[in-house]
């Protein structure tokens, strides 16, 4: 296709060329001579009625001899480039200014009415002539009596060489035209056709999935735009693919370790190289694998549901502090083991917010959660909530692990889980604080972290307070 579009364009030009030397070849050279031929006519006629009113009278009047007449015309006919003829009525010839052409006598076959209306004639006249000749007359008139006519022959090969010299310079135009319309199509190439051509190639290597090429156009025009836009969405595309690879290699890797010890285990246990006494032990623990595949299938779906085009909230308006509250007291168990208490410093009574409940449910939850799970044994973990700017400020404290500094912006990405939490906890996915990440962007609203390794971690996020609480 790319090859095709110069080529097509270098035809145009080729055609273009071709018709327009047919064109000067048949059509102007047909329309020059015949303006050529009009205008003689016409000067010619005006002289030939001039000579033939003045000189060619003053012979029948009898004021002026033959011979006086012929220098005079002879003069005129050398600056006309033309014979000036002067016959009788009869047809014999008077005056003719051509010395070569030694005519006298009659002409033959002499009617002056073969010229019907017209004031010209274009042929032999009357065969006097060898070649085609344009003959113009005027009638010698005295006393309202035709007493002879003024002739002006010119051959019509004269007008045929100015029309020739003219239809010269018209090629030479042309030629010119081509030439500018070539320097024309070397400034497209260079401007036009080569970027496309780069930018199509650069769309071909994108097509087989190679992103790393980049287009070099730097024009301040729209192809330079054009590559830009282009060079932009492939490195969009590649960091999608990236991202998508190394979600895939994530989901597989999570999903393999797991489904290993399960098979492992389940084989030992067939084969009987686990004793039956023991088991329980090792069934409970094909069963904490299953319910952590069942876990990491759970919140793919969920954050499924947030990928495309968003999920659709059912927001409603109710007390965030009760909710808290409710979340908190899920968790008693699980604190009572670890020796964990919670300090809950709450706005007022109560702070009605307009969100997704269940969402948020599930946003306390996962945050709560992580507290939990990185904190130490005996410690505390504070949630409080404060109301500024038409917003509650949920805060979810907790003096664990903490997260270390590089690792603060990875927290949010999916399969993400720190050097440090690994040994804290097997059973993490890494894709809670995505799932949390996409719900409160999904609400409009903002999360934020602050850590400290070694000192503790907080979660801060905003909800809008409902109109009712305004
Ligand atoms: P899941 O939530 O699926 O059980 P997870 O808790 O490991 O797994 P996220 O909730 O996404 O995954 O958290 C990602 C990582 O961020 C955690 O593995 C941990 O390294 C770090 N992190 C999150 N919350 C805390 C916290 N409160 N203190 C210290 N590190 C945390
Ligand atoms: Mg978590």
């Amino acid at each position: 296709m790319k090859r095709t579009l110069y080529l097509k364009l270098l035809i145009g030009y080729v055609i273009f060329g071709i018709l327009g030397f047919f064109t000067i070849a048949t059509f102007t050279s047909r329309q020059t001579l015949h303006y050529i031929k009009s205008d003689t006519i016409s000067n010619l006629y005006r002289e030939s009625n001039l000579l033939a009113g003045s000189y060619a009278s003053n012979y029948y009047r009898g004021t002026m001899t033959l011979e006086d007449i012929k220098l005079h015309f002879q003069a005129v006919a050398t600056y006309l480039d033309a014979d000036i003829w002067v016959i009788d009525d009869d047809g014999t010839i008077l005056i003719n200014t051509n010395e070569e052409i030694l005519l006298e006598g009659n002409i033959k076959n002499f009617d002056i009415s073969t010229f019907s209306s017209s004031y010209y004639q274009s042929g032999t006249f009357f065969n006097t002539f060898s070649e085609e000749t344009l003959s113009v007359f005027s009638p010698i008139t005295i006393n309202y009596k035709v007493r002879g006519y003024l002739l002006i022959h010119k051959p019509i090969t004269d007008l045929v060489l100015l029309k020739d010299g003219l239809i010269n310079i018209s090629y030479m135009t042309l030629a010119i035209i081509f030439l500018c319309a070539f320097v024309v199509l070397g400034l497209f190439t260079f401007t036009v056709y080569l970027p496309i051509r780069k930018i199509t190639q650069a769309a071909k290597e994108y097509s087989e999935g190679n992103f790393e090429t980049k287009i070099s156009i730097h024009s301040n025009d729209e192809i330079g735009y054009l590559a830009g836009s282009i060079n932009y969405m492939a490195t969009e595309l590649s960091t999608l693919e990236e991202d998508q690879r190394k979600f895939i290699a994530n989901v597989s890797h999570d999903f393999r370790s797991p489904l290993t010890s399960i098979k492992g285990y389940l084989e030992a246990i067939m084969d009987g190289t686990i004793p039956h006494e023991m088991q329980d032990k090792y069934l409970n623990i094909i069963l904490f694998e299953t319910e952590r595949l069942n876990k990491l299938t759970q919140s793919m779906l969920e954050l499924n549901k947030y990928g495309s085009k968003g999920s659709m909230l059912d927001i409603s308006s109710f007390d965030i502090n009760n909710t808290i509250k409710m979340v908190v007291q899920s968790f008693e168990g699980t604190c009572k083991k670890k020796k964990i208490s919670f300090e809950l410093i709450l706005t007022g009574h109560t702070s009605f917010v307009s969100a997704d409940m269940s969402k948020i449910q599930q946003v306390l939850y996962n945050l709560i959660d992580n507290a939990i799970k990185f904190s130490h044994s005996d410690s505390s973990i504070t949630v409080e909530t404060t109301e500024k700017n038409e917003k509650v400020f949920i805060s979810i404290k907790d003096t664990g692990i903490g997260i270390p500094k590089d690792s603060i912006k990875k927290i949010w990405e999916r399969f993400y889980k720190t050097d440090l939490s690994r040994g804290k906890d097997k059973r993490g996915t890494g894709l809670g604080l995505a799932i949390v990440k996409e719900i409160i962007s999904a609400h409009n609203e903002n999360i934020n972290v602050i850590s400290t390794e070694g000192v503790g971690t907080e979660f801060i996020f905003t909800l809008p307070l409902s109109k009712k609480e305004l």
